[in-house]
């Protein structure tokens, strides 16, 4: 009875919260969620790809980081124990939660997208429900505010196998770019209102000041240069112990994707660990770390440090910051019929001018590792000028072993000015032992109206044992 009159007396009051008191101050910001890093990552264990800078932002910089997780990766094997499916989600958040806990990260989000096996980003935006997981993480980025965003580079390289990975990225990009504009999901950042208070959100428009990104492509090495880099060898001064060491330990509750490898390590003693961590053919994290510049709201240079208040600033040193992205074949663009390489390809190059993003490495050729044997896509667009011809011919070229099973020939195009076409081949079983050390096999299609070329799209192919459908 007596809770019941509490709970009349607190809804009777509910009408006050929020408002002005006379005297009373103003209720601000929440600061235990100030964030000075935000980390924005697709499944549990992403967060590994940056942890041994984590580490030294947290410790010896004391830095306040959040993690958004934009999946709960149920999908994938489960090389621990029998739960699959949501069951295997409910035990990744758990997981992940703990190693964000391993560095003293307690502000933890996951966002609704589904984890999606598929290397094509543009799936994983589909399946997720990008609009309303945009949303949330605006929210979050306006309830963090943090100073810097690092996330997936969303690029596609021979590696970086993952269109979650890529999907992640295009959303902190999308967020970097709206959290702080009023007028993007303004119920967000309108004040709370006395009547239906559980709509407006009464957060402020936040406008975080640099992005920068990491990759899982194979070849690391591409990235020196395009952003600071931090060594993951160096000493903590104040944990006294490398920064690989305590990424390491951070990484140890992911039992259900890598527990093979944990247990390894688990038993090595601390010579063997540095052995192996320092050996670049087997250390998990390579030295140094790149951190790749995005973009910036404030004065600053990309090889800048991160935080140039708390490290010394790096030496200057050339940066290419233009795309290094070998020029494809000079095209017309008066021309009325063009034929280039279609998404996700298309959309990453659409998406990086509209965010202003045209520095962000690329491939220097389009590139793609699949499974031997697997059916490879090559998917093409042709824009049109009204009135222009109909009539392309496709022609394929692609080495021995290779098949080529649609897509080819002449073909009639509808009457409108932009069509998506798809080369389909059948690449070789090959087996696993020849796999190791090939070189990326070259897929060239070219689009001609009568003799003259509209235009080439290019696909290296690296064929692997195992890769994500593509
Ligand atoms: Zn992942």
């Amino acid at each position: 009875m007596k809770r019941l009159a509490i709970f009349v007396f607190a809804l009777l009051l509910a009408p006050l919260n929020g408002r002005a008191q006379e005297g009373k101050p103003l209720p601000s910001a929440d600061e235990r969620y100030k964030a000075d890093i935000l980390l924005v990552v697709a499944h549990p264990d992403d967060e590994g790809g940056a942890t041994p800078y984590l580490a030294r932002a947290i410790y010896d910089e004391h830095k306040r980081v959040a993690v958004v997780f934009t999946t709960r990766g149920g999908s994938g094997g489960n090389d621990y124990s029998r739960e699959h499916g949501p069951a295997l989600a409910d035990i990744r958040e758990q997981e992940a939660r703990q190693a964000c806990a391993t560095l003293g990260i307690t502000n933890v989000w996951f966002l609704d997208g589904k984890d999606t096996a598929s290397q094509n980003v543009l799936n994983s935006l589909a399946n997720w429900g990008h609009g309303a997981n945009l949303e949330a993480l605006v929210r979050i980025v306006r309830l963090t505010r943090p100073e810097v965003i690092i996330s997936w580079l969303p690029s596609i390289f021979i590696g970086e196998n993952h269109g979650d990975h890529q999907a992640s990225g295009v959303l902190a990009i999308e967020a970097f770019d709206l959290a702080g504009d009023p007028v993007a999901f303004p119920a967000q950042v309108a004040g709370a209102s006395k009547r239906l208070e559980p709509y407006l959100e009464n957060l402020t428009p936040w406008e975080p000041k640099k992005i920068y990104f990491f990759s899982d492509a194979s070849d690391e090495k591409q990235f020196a240069g395009k952003g600071p880099a931090y060594s993951v060898r160096e000493i903590s001064p104040s944990q006294k112990k490398p920064y690989w060491r305590i990424a390491l330990e951070a990484a140890k509750p992911h039992l259900t994707q890598f527990p093979e490898d944990i247990h390894r390590v688990s038993k090595l003693s601390d010579e063997q660990l540095e052995k192996l961590m320092t050996d670049p053919s087997h250390a998990w994290w390579s030295e140094p770390m790149t951190l790749i510049f995005g973009k910036a709201t404030v004065p600053t240079q990309p090889w800048e440090a991160i935080f140039p208040d708390v490290e010394p600033r790096q030496k200057e040193h050339p940066l290419a910051v233009e795309s290094d992205r070998v020029p494809g074949p000079v095209v017309d663009v008066a021309q009325p019929l063009r034929l280039g390489l279609g998404d996700p390809w298309n959309f990453y190059e659409k998406f990086r001018q509209a965010h202003k993003l045209t520095n962000l490495p690329t491939a220097r050729n389009p590139e793609i590792a699949v499974k031997a044997g697997s059916v490879v896509a090559v998917p093409l667009i042709v824009t049109r000028k009204p009135g222009a011809t109909r009539e392309i011919t496709v022609n394929v070229t692609a080495p021995n072993g290779w098949k080529i099973l649609s897509g080819a020939g002449k073909f009639l195009l509808p009457d409108e000015e932009i069509t998506y076409l798809r080369v389909e081949l059948q690449s070789p079983e090959i087996p696993e032992k020849e796999l190791k050390g090939r070189q990326a096999d070259s897929i060239l299609v070219n689009g001609t109206v009568g003799e003259k070329s509209v235009g080439e799209a290019g696909l290296k192919v690296l064929l692997r044992s195992s890769a994500l459908p593509q």
